[in-house]
């Protein structure tokens, strides 16, 4: 990992964030609502503690009730609509930066993948991976962990 802050924005750079802490974990999530979000293969979430996280600039947020019944909200640059952080309604103690906004997103290794399920089918995720066809049954536990271990920082 690079030093801290962690730093990125949004492609216009009006919307501009650090973060100051170790993130608690990254991993991909490849439901049909990153995929349709990213208008990619997947979603990229780089968990954050939200007080780490500092953004400069006016964000815009959508609000989406998910299957499960919680709300998701998701902010985004105004003005070129990159999307820069999701949140949950309700839960905030959870952040998840859109890790493809890092200005040096080149040292990232995804910990795990979630709603492999409904993977795109060239997307190959290997046998010592961490990967749940939903959401993981463990609450991200070992994904975490993964990280930790990753990171040099013990499991
Ligand atoms: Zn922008
Ligand atoms: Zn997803």
């Amino acid at each position: 990992m690079p030093p801290l802050p962690l730093t990125g924005g949004c492609q216009c750079g009006a919307v501009r964030y650090a973060i100051s802490a170790v993130p608690r974990v990254f991993y991909l999530c490849h439901c049909s609502e990153c995929q349709t979000q990213t208008s990619s293969a997947f979603g990229e979430s780089l968990r954050c503690d939200p007080a780490s996280v500092v953004v400069t600039g006016t964000m815009k947020t959508t609000r989406r009730v998910a299957e499960s019944g919680t709300v998701r909200l998701g902010d985004f640059c105004p003005a070129c609509g990159v999307r820069i952080q999701h949140r949950s309604e309700g839960d905030p103690g959870r952040l998840n930066v859109k890790a493809g906004t890092l200005d040096d997103p080149s040292w990232l290794v995804p910990a795990g993948h979630i709603w492999t399920r409904s993977r795109q089918a060239f997307v190959t995720i290997g046998a010592d991976e961490l990967s749940y066809p939903e959401g993981p049954d463990d609450g991200g536990a070992a994904m975490a962990a993964r990280w930790r271990e990753m990171l040099g920082q013990g499991g």
